[in-house]
């Protein structure tokens, strides 16, 4: 389980998020809506662990434990996955080196080929990482790479931006496989928490609560259906009025 409680974070000494509360519960995965500029990536950064998001009050707690405090590294050890918004890419590294490294045991060429597979990336191992990616193979390296990492706890930040739909239907397979769709809820182990700018997501992968983030707080939560409804209908200020 996460628990996310008054958490308040800083860039650079500017205040960006402001007692933001959230709980993600084993199996579930949850979406954050927000306009541009509303801290959404600040806040996934913050849970990954990234030393300029400085959190100034509030704390973050997964599996129990207090990670506020914790390193990335021993985040991503204890079951904390991200996929970036705009990856950078990496000359001199192959998609395979960073295959191999988020795969626990079994690093072996057949392994990483299935992996790739999936993602219809086989031809891609060999490149170095997003280097002349398009927008849709960028998004597919970096959800196989979480296969490879099967963090308990995935953040995807804006998986299907950039992407074309027949991409954004591999994509949602693949994050469905991720967040052990297949499994009954009480037998999932993995949690997951989405950024959605258009809702696209919504279509493939199954969400049964989402949020709204304005200028650095969390100001609606609800059914992700309806608040995408509502964003659609009335602009993201007609989200304030779902303030509980
Ligand atoms: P979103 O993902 O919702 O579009 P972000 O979390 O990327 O929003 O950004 C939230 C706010 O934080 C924006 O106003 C942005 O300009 C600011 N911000 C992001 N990164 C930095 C930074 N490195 N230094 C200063 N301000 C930043
Ligand atoms: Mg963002």
């Amino acid at each position: 389980m996460l628990e996310i409680e008054e958490l308040t974070v800083a860039i650079e000494g500017k205040e960006i998020l402001h007692d933001v509360n959230m709980t993600i519960k084993k199996g579930e995965t949850r979406v954050l809506f927000g306009p541009n500029g509303s801290g959404k990536t600040t806040l996934l950064m913050a849970i990954m662990g990234f030393p300029r998001y400085q959190v100034s009050k509030g704390k973050i707690v997964f599996k129990e434990k207090d990670i506020t405090k914790l390193p990335l590294d021993e985040r991503a050890r204890l079951g904390i996955g991200m996929a970036f918004q705009r990856p950078p890419v990496v000359r001199g590294v192959k998609a395979r080196d960073i295959v191999a490294v988020c795969l626990k045991e079994r690093k072996d060429g057949e392994t990483i080929r299935q992996l790739a597979g999936k993602a219809d990336l086989v031809e891609f191992l060999d490149r170095d990482i997003n280097y002349g990616f398009s927008g849709g193979e960028i998004k597919r390296s970096e959800i196989m790479q979480l296969l490879a990492q099967k963090p308990e706890l995935t953040l995807l930040d804006e998986p299907e931006s950039g992407v074309d739909l027949v991409n954004i239907a591999l994509i949602g397979r693949l994050i469905n496989e991720l967040l052990e769709k297949d499994c009954p809820i009480h037998r999932r182990k993995c949690m997951g928490l989405i950024i959605s700018h258009t809702g696209g997501i919504l279509d493939y992968v199954n969400a049964r609560t989402g949020y709204v983030m304005l200028d650095g707080r969390i100001i609606c939560e609800g059914d992700p259906h309806e608040i995408l409804k509502t964003i659609k209908e009335r602009g993201y200020k007609g989200c304030s009025i779902c303030i509980k």
